[in-house]
């Protein structure tokens, strides 16, 4: 049986000229953890620890991913976001860290205006990380997810399992014509979603990772207009909305006043785009101040 040192070499051998090696670094940590249930820090202080060949063959066939540009995400099944642990597929987008802060951003309102048993719905959720996380920080939340895609439901719900608490789920399409008869919840009091957002020149410029294993359905709109689930949305939440309720999107970086304008031609006020961490423009948020029935 192999010794935990010699894997961990094997791992950093196969690697090198692939990847940087604070990021080989950063795989054989989560390989240690997640196959062998071992912290880097006990493969250093016991070298000599036996490895059973069964594990030493799944860290090969990780490795044989990774070496594919395979996202480790996918290769552990598991993402973690605003201190959660996902269930990922590629039927679902990896949860990205600037998501957290759009997360970060309902919760923050919502707690501040003390919105008593909030009524949240998520477009478009894949994982379910927006949902669930809004649930798991908010209890008298109720918490709706809808999506186009059965497979992403499925994760959502296995995930709204793994992470105990209740979302209600709804497969259906966002831009269909038929949208008030598939989906007749109303009197949100939030929607948020994260829709495709990117366009066909930045797609150019996007790493293998990314192009060749997640969802381009969950990444590209449809005939690159970067803004058509904008409009859709907006429309949607303009009388499913309460008044004084609120609509959140992660948006693309390029497009602050496009999707803002948006928000403004469908009556949403106080529309305030913002920054996040890398200082990329990132979300926006408008409210339902008026009570005009939408057109
Ligand atoms: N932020 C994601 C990326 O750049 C895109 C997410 C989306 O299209 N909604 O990969």
């Amino acid at each position: 049986m192999p010794p935990i040192a010699h894997i961990v070499s094997g791992i950093k051998d196969e690697l090198t000229g692939y990847y940087p090696s604070n990021e080989i670094d950063s795989f054989i940590r989560i390989l240690l953890e997640h196959f062998l249930q071992i912290s880097t820090i006990t493969a250093y202080l016991e070298p000599d620890k036996e490895i059973n060949i069964q594990d030493e063959a799944r860290i090969k066939t990780a490795v044989a991913g990774l070496k594919k540009y395979c996202p480790v995400q996918y290769i552990t099944s598991e993402a973690f976001f605003y201190g959660l642990v996902f269930k990922v597929t590629p039927d679902v987008l990896i949860p990205r860290p600037e998501t957290e802060e759009l997360v970060h951003w309902v919760i923050h309102d919502i707690i501040s205006n003390k919105t008593e048993n909030p009524k949240i719905l998520d477009i478009g959720c894949g994982s379910g990380c927006i949902a669930i996380s809004l649930a798991a920080n908010i209890p008298d939340a109720e918490v709706w997810a809808v999506d186009i895609s059965k497979p992403a439901l499925e994760i959502t719900e296995e995930n709204v399992k793994i992470n105990r608490v209740c979302v209600h789920t709804v497969q259906a399409d966002i831009l269909s014509e038929n949208i008030d008869v598939l989906f007749p919840e109303t009197g949100f009091d939030v929607i948020v979603s994260n829709p495709p957002y990117v366009t066909l020149p930045e797609k150019q410029d996007m790493s293998a990772n990314v192009l060749n294993y997640e969802p381009h359905r969950a990444l590209f709109p449809l005939g690159d207009d970067p803004l058509v689930f904008y409009d859709r949305i907006a429309a949607f939440g303009a009388h499913r909305i309460k008044e004084n309720g609120t609509i959140y999107f992660e948006i693309n970086e390029h497009f602050p006043e496009e999707t803002g304008n948006i928000l403004t031609k469908h009556h949403y006020s106080d529309v305030n785009a913002r920054k996040d961490i890398r200082n990329r423009w990132r979300m926006i948020r408008g409210s339902r101040m008026d009570i005009h029935p939408a057109s």
